[in-house]
């Protein structure tokens, strides 16, 4: 069942931005809970949002997540340069040991709420999401996407340009051979800058919270130091790589750097607008996620736009990430501003700009 959230339910939320639409999703029968939100749209075209499914501690936070989250991909897009607007589908896992049979009722009923939305939602795997629950879920959804290249993989890709790009900026080097990183969640994103980082960084830390993914790194990386989660921020690295969940860059955490630079996979790293001040006070190039991560978004764009798969076209598109990236560094430095701040006027005026069109 699919119930459209009123403005009144959701505008004390920090995180509401008048969206343009919010659905509640259940289905008794499978157990599924979880929402749709759809941020902004572009005319007739479709917005796009991956999917999570994830062990919420509550509704609210779940509804706070896709709220923030589905803006967060209109600002990606805007960025990447895609016309489209920006949503996301969130999926609160009953239990954090499910067994197989009964995630895929949760996921073919969620299915079957995204069909009813005609297309106006495209969407395919985040967080607790992995390939073969795309492929299921494409059996009762033309609207899942991701399936014919592997998202991930051009999201590692566009982390480990917007990485470059940031070396150069910071140590003036035009390769990242011979540096240091922390990678913060070694699941689909943290393990594939893993693997492309690997055969010629220097030192390499790496933590999560699920033992076999550390047991996978072990086992195809043997160089790789393993540390506790709580600890990974802290590490003397030149990268710090986040790829895990939302808000790593807070408060607390941000004294502790040692880092010169950091730029991972995960959505929403920053906790708030302060903490990006507070990074830019402390002298340490922040990639804004949204800008870097864009990968896995571009590469199923062009599976949604094109019959055809194409590695060079994508991977063409992916190379954007660093031309952006660098405009976003140069207009911090010329303006002695935080870099999220820049990103964000990039991305807002874009949206002004469509909105103007539209009228
Ligand atoms: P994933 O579920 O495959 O991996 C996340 C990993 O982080 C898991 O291995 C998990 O155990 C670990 N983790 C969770 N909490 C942790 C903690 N406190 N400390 C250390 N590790 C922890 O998810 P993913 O697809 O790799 O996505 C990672 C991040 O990148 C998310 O924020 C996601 O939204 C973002 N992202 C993903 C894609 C994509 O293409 N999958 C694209 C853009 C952004």
């Amino acid at each position: 069942m699919m119930k459209k959230l009123k403005m009144a339910q959701l505008k004390n939320f920090t995180q509401f931005d008048n969206h343009e639409a919010v659905f509640e999703i259940t289905d008794q029968k499978s157990g599924l809970r979880g929402f749709i939100a759809i941020h902004r749209i572009n005319k007739d075209k479709p917005s796009f949002g991956a999917t999570r499914f994830w062990r919420y501690p509550s509704y609210e936070d779940a509804l706070r997540d896709a709220l923030d989250l589905s803006r967060l991909m209109s600002y990606k897009s805007a960025l990447a340069g895609l016309p489209y607007g920006g949503a996301k589908g969130v999926i609160m896992s009953p239990s954090s040991h499910m067994k197989l049979r009964d995630k895929n009722e949760i996921l073919k009923a969620y299915s079957k709420e995204v069909t009813a939305l005609n297309g106006k939602f495209i969407t395919g795997t985040d967080v607790g999401l992995y390939q073969h629950n795309v492929t299921l879920m494409r059996k009762y959804s033309p609207f899942m996407v991701g399936l014919r290249s592997n998202p991930t993989k051009f999201t590692a890709f566009g982390i480990l340009f917007a990485i470059e790009v940031c070396v150069k900026e910071a140590f003036d080097r035009d390769e990242i051979a011979g540096h240091s990183f922390a990678i913060q969640g070694v699941g689909k994103i943290g393990f594939g800058i893993l693997k492309l980082v690997y055969p010629f960084a220097q030192d390499i830390f790496v933590a999560d919270i699920n033992k076999k993914r550390l047991a996978l790194v072990k086992r195809k990386f043997s160089k790789v130091k393993i540390v506790k989660p709580n600890v990974i921020h802290k590490q003397q690295v030149d990268v710090y790589v986040p790829c895990a969940l939302s808000g790593v860059l807070n408060a607390q955490t941000i004294p502790q750097l040692q880092c010169k630079i950091v730029a991972g996979g995960a959505n929403n790293q920053l906790e708030n607008s302060a903490s990006g001040d507070m990074l830019h006070k402390k002298g340490i190039l922040y990639a804004p996620d949204y800008a870097v991560n864009a990968g896995g978004l571009i590469s199923v764009v062009d599976e949604y736009e094109n019959t055809r798969y194409n590695e060079k076209r994508i991977m063409a598109r992916i190379m954007n990430i660093k031309s952006m990236l660098q405009k976003i560094f140069d207009e911090s430095k010329a303006l002695h501003r935080p870099t999220h701040e820049i990103a964000n006027r990039i991305a807002e005026k874009q949206f002004n700009e469509r909105s103007a069109v539209q009228g």
